[in-house]
């Protein structure tokens, strides 16, 4: 058998992945044994691997971003609850005043000081403290550290929220670039 790239040279292996005869020559340009062709196939399918793998990590990171900024958002939406159903229940009986409306504006926050308690809680242990009634006690003491540390919660979450969306734009503008670049 001859080699298929040299007609007159004698083929000393086959090409590994479409078993194409190759001469001595040709058949120690790749290890493991390939032809040109597939060679060149080879590398074109992992570059391809590559920005897919790119492209997956880019998305990833901006859906990652994305979700910070609907989270924001969503404790919004709870503070606005907290502070119409904690505002129509404790200040039913008494009169409309100006200071009602002060407190409702701060029943707004709770959900943010409750949300960077979450957070913090995530690094303590506290799963060996399982029952019931310590669970029962935390919730608690959480509803009421919450009320405190509600507003610093709130503007930590804003400028938080203020980056990720400048960060948001980067990122989409960097991926138009790309694109266009195509
Ligand atoms: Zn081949
Ligand atoms: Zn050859």
């Amino acid at each position: 058998m001859k080699c298929f790239y040299h007609e007159d040279r004698e083929a000393v292996a086959t090409c590994q992945h479409c078993g194409k005869a190759l001469c001595r020559a040709c058949a120690s340009l790749y290890t493991p044994c390939l032809c040109v062709d597939c060679a060149q196939l080879l590398r074109d399918q992992q570059a391809e691997q590559a920005r897919a793998a790119e492209e997956d990590r880019r998305r990833k990171y901006l859906d990652a971003l994305v979700d910070t900024r609907s989270e924001f958002l969503r404790t919004c939406v709870y503070g606005a609850v907290t502070a119409l159903v904690l505002g129509q229940t404790l200040f039913q009986s008494s009169a409309a005043g100006p200071e009602r409306m002060l407190y409702a504006v701060w029943f707004f926050f709770i959900p943010f000081g409750w949300k960077l308690i979450t957070y913090l809680q995530s690094f303590l242990p506290l799963t060996i403290f399982g029952t019931l009634w310590f669970w029962i006690f935390w919730a608690l003491a959480k509803g009421i550290i919450s009320i405190f540390i509600g507003i610093p919660a709130f503007f930590y979450q804003l400028v938080k929220t203020f980056f990720v969306q400048r960060k948001i734009q980067a990122a989409s503008r960097s991926c138009r670039q790309d694109a266009e670049g195509i």
